[in-house]
């Protein structure tokens, strides 16, 4: 598996990968020499130049270069395009004109792959596709609720207001500083279309702000279903959800601060938190209409679906075997979740 596009999701991706018993990092490829470079090779991952007329400037930086890109898809039974949005549809031809199938991710529009992917919502559309596209780290978080939600309930319409952070801690020329931004200030903001990349026949709303914050993005849920429930049987059915972290009360999580600082006491690699966070408190019911919190760590949450993406593409585990592996070898499931992370079927709804 090769990895283009060594930056905040490539070098999770490949830290990923290379936990895994059935997949081997057949390296990584950048387009300059910086600190992450450094770490790729100090990692053992092979380094390739991404744009080959900078190879040089790996030699003198004192990097080895096992070669150019193109010898790494040629190599790879499947790349991962990790470049900035709208550099992977550029990549598309190379992948295609060596026959290498490939995983995009969700900065790149939907028309890039054969099928946008979430592992719990459509896995086995991406099976044996020879491009899939990972949504967005919103758009995963979206997911991975409305899946269990439609199955158990119904879900008539889904209105979410996503509060999302103004860069990664690395995007320091992002913004905004000190404001509150409507973003887009048109309604409905693009997410819940992305939403419908996943879910086609979904009824969904989504607006958009952004915030002086890098550490996660929360969402405020507004989701009608279409039968009666108690609060207390969603809390169940989300508690059963292997990549949702319900937050128990009394632990003093009380926002994003707080789990990533915990993200960190529990040794999560970067502090990275790969489940949703809902908190369990949150979770209200009045009537068919559920409203939750949650907080999604944007660097992360991803990462777990890159994985079984690849599986998929491979067609070499059916979904359920997939997400319990990853799960497994990432340690997907945080300290203090009752339920463990070995609980990826939902639980059924009760008349
Ligand atoms: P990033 O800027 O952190 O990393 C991208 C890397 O690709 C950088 O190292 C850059 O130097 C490199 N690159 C640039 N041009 C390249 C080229 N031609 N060939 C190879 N490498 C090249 O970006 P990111 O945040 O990791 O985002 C990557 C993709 O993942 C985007 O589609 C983005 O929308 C998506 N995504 C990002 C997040 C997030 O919060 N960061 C979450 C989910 C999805």
């Amino acid at each position: 598996m090769g990895v283009n596009g060594y930056g905040t999701i490539g070098k999770r991706v490949a830290d990923a990968v290379a936990a895994q018993p059935d997949m081997e990092v057949a390296g990584v490829a950048k387009t300059q020499p910086n600190f992450e470079a450094h770490t790729a090779v100090d990692l053992g991952y092979p380094m390739y130049a991404a744009i080959p007329e900078r190879a040089p400037l790996f030699a003198e930086a004192g990097i080895e270069t096992a070669g150019a890109v193109d010898e790494l898809v040629a190599d790879a039974d499947v790349m991962v395009d990790c470049t900035p949005s709208g550099i992977g549809a550029e990549n598309k031809t190379m992948y295609a004109s060596y026959d290498t199938p490939a995983t995009f991710q969700g900065g790149e529009d939907a028309t890039v792959a054969e099928t946008s992917f979430n592992a719990r919502a459509n896995y086995d559309d991406a099976r044996g596709a020879d491009t899939v596209r990972v949504v967005s780290c919103n758009t995963t978080g979206l997911s991975r609720l409305v899946a269990p939600l439609s199955e158990a309930y119904g879900v008539e319409t889904v209105r979410a207001t996503l509060v999302r952070r103004g860069g990664d801690p690395t995007q320091d020329s992002r913004g905004p500083i000190n404001d509150i931004l409507p973003d887009p200030i048109s309604i409905p903001s693009h997410h819940g279309p992305d939403v419908q990349t996943i879910f086609p026949d979904l009824s969904i709303e989504t607006m958009g702000l952004k915030v002086p914050a890098t550490l996660m993005h929360v969402h405020a849920l507004n989701v009608t279903l279409e039968s009666d429930v108690t609060a207390a049987h969603v809390r169940q059915l989300l508690e059963n959800q292997s990549r949702v972290y319900v937050i128990p009360e009394g632990f003093g999580l009380d926002g994003a601060g707080t789990l990533k600082d915990f993200a960190l006491d529990a040794g999560r690699p970067r502090g990275d938190i790969w489940e949703n966070c809902v908190w369990g408190e949150s979770i209200a019911v009045e009537g068919r209409d559920l409203y939750l919190f949650e907080a999604i760590h944007q660097e992360s949450d991803v990462i777990p679906e890159n994985v079984d993406a690849i599986r998929a593409i491979t067609d070499a585990a059916d979904a359920a075997e997939s997400i319990e592996r990853t799960n497994r070898t990432l340690g997907v499931g945080l300290a203090g979740d009752p339920t463990g992370f070995d609980s990826a079927e939902p639980v059924e709804a009760d008349d």
